[in-house]
């Protein structure tokens, strides 16, 4: 699955930048997200200042289960 970031605001400035599955609104941490908001190519994840920790920590499951097919909670 592909994913983008996606920013969510406060008042008219990024507040936060999430991670949500390309052409979604729900993060993968479960905020829903404005669906006109903003997104960056998870490419830029490396350079983006204020990313969700949360959407990080459970990105990094994600991709860790689709590399070598493991399942369960990606926290653990
Ligand atoms: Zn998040």
């Amino acid at each position: 699955m592909t994913h983008e970031l996606k920013a969510e605001y406060e008042f008219r400035a990024v507040r936060t930048w999430h991670i949500v599955p390309e052409g979604d609104s729900w993060s993968l941490c479960g905020s829903p997200l404005a669906p006109a908001a903003r997104t960056r190519p998870i490419d830029e994840m490396p350079h983006t200042g204020g990313l969700c920790r949360r959407c990080q920590m459970l990105h990094r499951g994600v991709r860790r289960r689709e590399k070598y097919g493991l399942g369960g909670d990606p926290l653990v």
